[in-house]
């Protein structure tokens, strides 16, 4: 009996300059902001004195990553116009406004993760194409497209892969990969895959201190390993045995984690090694690799200037399920009242604001928000937010006090 060749996957190059000039004219159309620019170009600030300040981040917003993957959703569209079919894997980054865009240009989402079943329902075939988002695709899912011939256009960020590369490194050596992140991210979980993919790695996912003293205590003292697998569940690698797989870790982190949290995390890590099996053997049995991406460092570092501004509240701008905007807010909450909002339509009121509440997980909420009299609003927006959803945040502001962000930037 002939056998099948099997299907190679196609590559397509979308990077073309027709097709990239037309794509970056349309993408700028949707998400410029051109009072934000001025904002930026007049040193960030928006003031009517003795009533309202606005202060901007020195850096916030769309990320080289996430313009890229934009950039690359747009360019699928142009060169596989209708009837082609496009699907992309779950989001193609965590802001609804970007989404709903991508929706509307015919884009099918379908689940992060799709299922044999929902595989099978939707007749993927080399016909179709399929978006990778920017924070990747698991391994095994890639595969089964690829099996099905997809014609797949991979936006994964470049920070991203070099995380993937850090893992595979460590599982070829036999050491088992300490993520600090979140289990449930899909850049996590694309990561974690990395590390089983190829051999007989094997992963860890840590997602605060309290997790990490834990693993730490286990690896000083022992401990009780059912108890251990089961605080962890979803979190570690199958046949994971933390009697055995915690003798040599390699640590590195989602790429938008809270940058002073992962250096704690590899510190409590390394001295729990150097505590076991002393100073001198610690290089056998710990390396550490920082892989949080230059974007969420600025956007961190600008945050924390600014905060050291005196500021009435703070409001940040971007997605709920956004990894590196959630920990912007969790940097202003430490210091001031701060709304995480995903819009500007969230500020309902001066009187009412509808706003995500981090420990609760949920939007709450919350009255008479905005101080009567002069007020100081420090303004930013994770690594996903468009500069338009920004200036609509601004201008909601002006509006409330009676007032036009056009006049000031006119006077
Ligand atoms: S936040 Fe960082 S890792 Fe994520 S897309 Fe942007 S640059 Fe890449």
């Amino acid at each position: 009996m002939a056998t099948q060749a099997p299907i190679q996957p196609q590559k397509v190059n979308l990077r073309r300059p027709d097709v990239m000039e037309a794509v970056q004219a349309q993408v700028v159309e949707h998400y410029r902001s051109n009072l934000v620019n001025h904002i930026r170009a007049n040193g960030g600030r928006i003031s009517i004195p003795g009533k309202l300040t606005v202060k901007l981040a020195k850096e916030f917003g769309f990320c080289y990553g996430v313009e890229r993957a934009i950039d690359l959703a747009y360019a699928a569209r142009k060169v596989f116009p209708d009837p082609t079919r496009i699907f992309l894997l779950g989001e193609i980054i965590h802001n609804p406004e970007v989404n709903d865009q991508i929706r509307e240009m015919g884009i099918v989402s379908i689940s992060p993760k799709p299922c044999d079943q929902e595989l099978a329902d939707l007749h993927l075939s080399d016909k179709d194409v399929v978006l990778i988002p920017a924070f990747g695709t698991e391994v095994g899912t890639r595969r089964k497209l690829e099996a099905l011939g997809c014609q797949l256009v991979d936006t994964t960020c470049g920070d991203v892969m070099s995380v993937w590369k850090r893992v595979r490194q460590y599982s070829k050596e036999d050491v088992t990969s300490i993520i600090h992140g979140k289990a449930k991210h899909e850049e996590t979980k694309a990561t974690t895959s990395q590390a089983t993919a190829y051999g007989t790695g094997h992963y860890l996912v840590v997602y605060n201190l309290a997790e990490t003293d834990y693993v730490c205590d286990y690896i000083v003292r022992g401990g009780n390993q059912q108890e251990f697998l089961a605080k962890f569940a979803g979190a570690h690698s199958p046949g994971f045995d933390p009697d055995l797989h915690l003798k040599a870790v390699g640590v590195a982190n989602q790429t938008t984690m809270l940058r002073g949290e992962t250096e704690e995390v590899q510190r409590r890590i390394r001295a729990a090694m150097e505590k076991k099996h002393g100073p001198d053997r610690v290089s056998h049995h710990f390396r550490f690799f920082d892989t949080i991406c230059g974007a969420t460092q600025d956007r961190q570092d600008a945050l924390e200037q600014l905060l050291g501004e005196p500021l009435d509240l703070l409001l940040v701008v971007g997605g709920y399920n956004s990894s590196n905007t959630s920990h912007l807010a969790e940097m202003g909450e430490a210091k001031l009242p701060t709304y995480f909002i995903k819009n500007a339509r969230k500020m309902e009121s001066e009187h009412l604001i509808r706003h995500y509440n981090l420990h609760r997980q949920e939007e709450v909420e919350s009255r008479d928000w905005l101080p009567n009299g002069e007020v100081t609003i420090g303004i930013t927006a994770g690594a996903s937010c468009p500069n338009n959803l920004i200036e609509d945040t601004i201008r909601r502001l002006f509006e409330f006090r009676g007032l036009l962000a056009d006049d000031v930037v006119r006077t």
